[in-house]
């Protein structure tokens, strides 16, 4: 039973620092934990399954976005046969998880906590050379994951004491909260530490068993992550890992009568295919599978004609362009109010201009590559469809490097019909569109399929009182970014095409894992 209550506590979260790395000896540290991390790559990996480490010989190479020669670690891919085993052996071991004492799978979790924490520069230094992070945003990724870990670990022991109930005349009520069974986490590459480590510390400190299925962009993480859970303690049979292709691993996993749920971060597309591949009963299959899956956005930051447009640049100019914009939070819609439009573009295209890439272990370069030669066709691509559908106004081009690098680029007059205003990019391109009044503003805000993040800058409190009310996202800002939710203040999730609206890092996320039972007991 999930509902033994926990004797002690936990002291009250905190957000774990993000270091920053601009002093020196901050900057000398990163590079050791890069020298590190170097000597191991090329190193070949197994899959972890049924408690024990398989190989297949079929083999995928990770490498360094930034210099694509380079391979960061080479990974056995899992087969149809091993990922049956996979959720099969997770499933047969799911009994014995779920009764583990709520105590000791806290204690587990927050274990996994601080050996990320004690080890936080070589976890960043992965996140540089296999996502291509820069050292703040590798760093804050690796902080994010360690407050999932706490955070939930929290969260935990309050469903582990169950709510008071109406009490019937004559009976003891009450309600307890079960885990739900044997479920695959399936992340996306961007935050490749921080999402898989939330979604799994959340399955498995609930009392779920889990395959994981990591991204084919960042497997090396994924088994740093393993080794952690496996330092701290987990069960070799409480997780798998089972590295392979989406299409293929991923389909099977999702398909298998054995399946309870499904806990994905990704694309729309992939996330509307395992939601309807979820939905079909297969035989054998006892139970309507759970799919939570948290999707894309296209996020936008309404410019008010009353906003400081110096904060509002430089919060747009983050948005846009901090990890190149592959966060599914990033601004990829500037709305201006057509009174500052041409201030604000002068403001946005001289900070755009003065905006760094390269690699990102070099601590000058503001932006890295994007993920992988395909992310950077696409995105090229999309580039010479904005050059039509609005004006060029920065960037618009390949960047100077070996890596995959691109321009940070700005296409102005933007109509809201047009593909760039509507379409994912997934890269460092902002559309700007001019608004005529703030209505106009909020219609073409929410003139999307998207309802993740969005911003609004402006000095009036009853415009922020209307965004507050008619701006349709799951993650609203004022004054500030869109991008950089905290984990316990910034309950993550979106509307619409976005997902389920999980809110990751939120009170009531761990009821995503957990399934209430009412007890109604004749006294
Ligand atoms: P993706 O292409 O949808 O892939 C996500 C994960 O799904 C990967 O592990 C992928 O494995 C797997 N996958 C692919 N096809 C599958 C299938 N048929 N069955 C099961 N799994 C399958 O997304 P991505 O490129 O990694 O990530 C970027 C996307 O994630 C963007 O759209 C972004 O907005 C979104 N995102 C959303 C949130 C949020 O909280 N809402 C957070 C971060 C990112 P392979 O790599 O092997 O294909």
């Amino acid at each position: 039973m999930t509902t033994t209550a926990v004797s002690r506590p936990l002291a009250a979260f905190t957000n774990e620092p993000v270091c920053a790395f601009s002093r020196p000896e901050e900057i000398q540290a990163a590079r050791a934990a890069l020298k590190k991390v170097r000597a191991e790559f090329g190193r070949e990996y197994e899959l972890w399954i049924a408690g024990g480490r398989h190989k297949t010989g079929d083999l995928l190479s990770s490498v360094n976005p930034a210099r694509p020669s380079e391979i960061v670690g080479r990974h056995h891919r899992a087969n149809a046969a091993l990922a049956a085993k996979a959720i099969e052996d997770v499933h047969a071991y799911f009994p014995e998880w779920s009764r583990t004492p709520v105590e000791t799978r806290v204690n587990l979790v927050v274990r996994a906590a601080s050996i990320i924490r004690e080890r936080k520069l070589e976890f960043d230094a992965w996140l540089v050379c296999e996502a291509g992070k820069t050292w703040p945003e590798a760093d804050a990724d690796v902080s994010e994951a360690i407050d999932f870990c706490e955070y939930y670990a929290r969260q935990m022991q309050r469903f582990a004491s169950p709510p008071q109930l109406v009490q019937m005349p004559g009976e003891r009520d009450e309600m307890v909260y079960l885990p739900l069974g044997a479920g695959i986490i399936i992340p996306p590459w961007n935050f490749p530490l921080a999402i898989m480590t939330g979604m799994s510390a959340a399955a498995l400190v609930t009392g779920n068993t889990i395959v994981i299925k990591p991204s084919s962009e960042t497997p090396t993480i994924a088994q740093k992550l393993a080794e952690v859970l496996l330092e701290a303690g987990f069960p070799p049979r409480s997780f798998a890992l089972c590295t392979g292709s989406g299409s293929i691993v991923g389909d099977l996993l999702v398909e298998h009568p054995k399946t309870r749920f499904i806990s994905f971060t990704g694309s729309r597309d992939v996330g509307l295919r395992i939601n309807e591949l979820a939905a079909k009963p297969r035989k054998g299959q006892i139970w309507i599978k759970r799919v939570v899956a948290e999707m894309g956005g296209k996020d936008a930051i309404i410019i008010d004609r009353e906003a400081d447009l110096d904060a509002a640049v430089a919060g747009v100019v983050q948005s846009a362009y901090g990890y190149q914009g592959q966060k599914c939070s990033a601004c990829s819609r500037a709305i201006v109010d057509q009174s500052v439009y041409d201030e604000f573009l002068q403001k946005l295209q001289a900070k755009v201009a003065a905006l760094t890439v390269g690699p990102p272990e070099e601590p000058e370069n503001y932006m890295g590559p994007v993920i992988s030669a395909g992310a950077k066709k696409t995105i090229l691509d999309y580039i010479e469809t904005g050059k039509r559908e609005g004006r060029l106004v920065a960037g618009g081009d390949a960047a100077p490097g070996d890596g995959y690098f691109v321009q940070p680029t700005v296409i102005a007059d933007v109509d809201s019909k047009a593909r760039i205003f509507q379409e994912e990019i997934f890269g460092p391109v902002l559309a700007v569109t001019k608004a005529r009044d703030f209505d106009h503003a909020l219609a073409l805000a929410n003139d999307s399929e998207y309802g993740l993040t969005g911003a609004v800058y402006t000095r009036n409190p009853e415009k922020i009182r209307r965004a507050k009310d008619e701006f349709f996202v799951g993650n609203l800002y004022i004054n500030r970014k869109c991008t950089g939710a905290m984990v316990g203040a910034h309950p993550f999730g979106g509307f619409n095409m976005s997902g389920t609206d999980s809110k990751a890092g939120g009170p009531d996320y761990l009821l995503q894992f957990l399934q209430p039972k009412s007890i109604g007991e004749k006294i």
